[in-house]
């Protein structure tokens, strides 16, 4: 049996799982699928966006120096034709001329500016103009939003909308995306039922099953769910068998010390090497992690053993399989936006361990300030599902007091929504 560090603390922990996660390979994606995947190729224009000079107006495309003394005497001039979106700019137009033109539509050769039809009174087949027009003015110029050569994504963005239309606009059909990681997902003991299962005697629902999807999903993860185990070293096996082909590997039945904690076994029977077990925080801190093959070697899953309590199970996901995950799909920043938040209440703790404190988040003006979400107990999911952040309570810190200044993870945005639009009327 190899070397287990154990009683790691948590920037150690994050350092050896992130220096064993691989960012997974590409595959070619049709741009709709491409929504919410990340770039694994850098995006580089072979194209004028706008490809040609073009009216920004329904309006006259003219020479601006023909509008010089405009302003003083109205000047009328000839209009020779019409262009409209879609036409190509052929026919040139002479100074002395205008030409009918209608937004999107390329601006004729010799054409310097447009002006806007309302600032035009029609006659017949003349326009007369009663003020000057600036240079270029109401003219998109070809390439102002993207030319040839231009690097438009760099690997590791993140395709939003904006940027499927971009890509679009690109000619690009298809694109070349990080695979979404698959997560194989064990959960282990013999209180557990799934949720539609019988809980007299004293059984659970493994919730953890569910939470543990719902966090992958949440993050484009495949979750692929091996099912409850007995706390038989037989069916542990089996299932974990079942799973080696995933990424990752995270099993939520106890890796542990405990008698009935057949994981750890199962998992070096079938050659993984374990490399931590136990992270000074609270709560999370049986979390064990793992990986297959040796360091130059054939891939495995990485295996994260997260402890069963439920907050546990998912703060260990939070804090060390997320960052995995988000670096294997190939995303550049691997964590949660901090805000530094007003604390509204003092909390006290032993030295020692790293705590997560779940907290609700208000804007209180400019300030976002954090207040505790109930009894954080491990196992008290309620007070989980109240919160929008985790507070983080610094290891050697024992009191943070009421009104300090504190840093906290946001696990959901939406404190930030807003009853107003952010325009006003007027
Ligand atoms: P263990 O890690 O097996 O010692 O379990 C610690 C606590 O977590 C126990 O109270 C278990 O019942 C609970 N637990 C273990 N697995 C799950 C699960 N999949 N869903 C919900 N609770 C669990
Ligand atoms: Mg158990």
């Amino acid at each position: 049996m190899c070397r287990v560090r154990s009683d790691v603390t948590a920037a150690e922990a994050l350092r050896i799982i992130l220096e064993r996660t691989p960012v997974l390979g590409a595959e070619m994606l049709a741009l709709p699928q491409a929504l919410g995947r990340v770039l694994a190729e850098a995006v580089v224009s072979t194209r004028r966006i706008p490809p040609a000079d073009n009216s920004a107006m329904d309006g006259y495309a003219l020479h601006a120096t023909d509008l010089a003394t405009a302003a003083d005497t109205p000047v009328s001039l000839p209009v020779r034709f019409e262009v409209a979106a879609g036409d190509t700019a052929g026919r040139p137009l002479e100074p002395g001329d205008c030409a009918r033109i209608f937004t999107g539509a390329p601006i004729p050769p010799g054409a310097d500016a447009v002006v806007r039809q309302e600032d035009v009174e029609r006659q017949g087949d003349r326009a007369t103009f009663v003020r000057k027009a600036a240079t270029g003015e109401h003219i998109r110029r070809a390439g102002e939003d993207v030319d040839v050569g231009d690097p438009v994504y760099e690997p590791g963005e993140r395709i939003g909308p904006a940027q499927v239309g971009m890509l679009a606009s690109l000619g690009r059909g298809f694109l070349s995306t990080r695979q979404r990681p698959r997560v194989a997902i064990l959960s282990g003991g013999d209180e557990l039922v799934e949720p539609d299962g019988d809980v007299e005697g004293g059984r659970i629902v493994s919730s953890n099953s569910y939470t543990i999807a719902a966090q992958c999903r949440e993050l484009g993860a495949d979750p692929v769910y091996l099912g409850i185990a007995r706390d038989t070293p037989e069916d542990i096996e089996a299932r974990i068998r079942s799973g080696l082909s995933a990424d990752v590997l995270v099993s939520s039945a106890g890796v542990s010390v405990g008698d009935r904690d057949y994981v750890r076994g199962a998992l070096e029977k079938l050659g993984c090497r374990l490399h931590f077990w136990g992270v000074r925080i609270k709560p999370g801190y049986p979390l064990t992690f793992g990986s297959f093959g040796d360091e130059s070697g054939d891939r495995g899953p990485l295996v994260f053993g997260l402890p069963g309590n439920p907050v546990s199970a998912m703060m260990t996901f939070e804090q060390f399989v997320r960052p995995a995950l988000r670096k294997m799909t190939g995303h550049t920043k691997l964590h949660r936006p901090l805000v530094t938040a007003v604390l509204a209440e003092a909390l006290h703790k032993k030295a020692g361990r790293l705590h997560f404190v779940r907290v609700a988040l208000t804007r209180e003006g400019d300030r976002v300030v954090a207040s505790s979400t109930g009894n954080q107990s491990s196992g008290v999911l309620r007070s989980m599902s109240l919160a929008q952040g985790l507070l983080v309570f610094p290891a050697d810190a024992t009191e943070l007091r009421e009104g300090a200044p504190v840093q906290v993870q946001v696990l959901d945005e939406a404190f930030l929504a807003s009853d107003t639009p952010g325009f006003q009327e007027g």
